[in-house]
């Protein structure tokens, strides 16, 4: 399985449109953050959590011309503004583009995203979804299984991935405020766990990075990473503090596990 982070930021991005903080003037690649979202690939199979608002440009610089999926982990603009962006994937595709999301996810993009959903849809220049509502139960796209986590995250819906092939698995959960007890099981011991965390500072609505620290600890996964940052992280200076099994996500990571 080959994971790349797309892109490692919270919402804003980093920089920041009109900021002149350390991070935001810093010259570090690493400390240039897309807005958050993954590919995950086996041999066969690629697939693409969440459309970004740097979707293009994200694109172009990993030379991504198709996908086999898009799967969303919940309805936030960070995470789906990019839908459009998507046609450049349905163009050379015979097949409507299979997208997997949770029920209240699902019914947000129908309503924000209409004309792709709409059954007279058939144009072969529009995104033309087959929207599947996974109602928080796995399922298989090529040969990648996909299970579903639901987490607590603002007051919508959303959902973490695990994502298994060839006997490696990964789970993806850039948005959490909490982590049901749940939900736990299903993210203990995988291979490779990417959670959000935020900033050091608490947040209503993420994981600080010692609240992603404790979850890893507790999770145990083989190796951790922080992810949807913003720019009050910077990434040396995260690197010294966590824990000999933790790095921080950056743009254009790959993970071959
Ligand atoms: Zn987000
Ligand atoms: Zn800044
Ligand atoms: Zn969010």
């Amino acid at each position: 399985m080959k994971v790349v982070f797309l892109g490692s930021g919270t919402s804003t991005g980093v920089p920041v449109i009109g900021c002149e903080c350390p991070v935001c003037v810093s010259d570090n690649p690493r400390n240039k953050r897309w807005r958050s979202s993954v590919l995950v690939q086996s041999e066969t199979t690629t697939l693409l959590v969440d459309s970004s608002p740097d979707l293009r440009a994200q694109a172009l610089k990993h030379g991504l011309t198709a996908i086999d999926g898009v799967i969303y982990t919940h309805e936030h603009l960070d995470h789906t503004a990019g839908f459009d962006e998507m046609r450049a994937f349905c163009w050379k595709r015979t097949e409507r583009l299979p997208l997997y999301a949770g029920p209240a996810c699902l019914e947000q993009l129908r309503r924000m995203f209409g004309w792709a959903f709409a059954e007279s849809n058939t144009y072969q220049g529009y995104v033309r979804p087959a929207a599947h509502d996974h109602e928080g139960k796995p399922f298989t796209i090529g040969d990648i299984e996909v299970i579903p986590v639901p987490v607590i995250h603002a007051t919508v819906e959303t959902f973490g991935y695990v994502f298994q092939t060839g006997g490696k698995s990964f789970g993806y959960v850039p948005d959490i405020q909490e982590l049901p007890e749940g939900s736990k099981p299903l993210l203990m011991g995988l291979d490779a766990l990417a959670m959000d965390g935020l900033r050091f500072r608490p947040h209503r609505t993420h994981f600080n990075v010692e609240q992603n620290v404790a979850h890893m600890q507790e999770l145990c996964p083989r190796l951790g990473l922080v992810t949807h940052c913003g720019h009050e992280v910077d990434y040396d200076d995260l690197c010294t503090k966590l824990p000999p099994f933790m790095q921080p996500a950056y743009d254009g990571m790959n993970l071959c596990l």
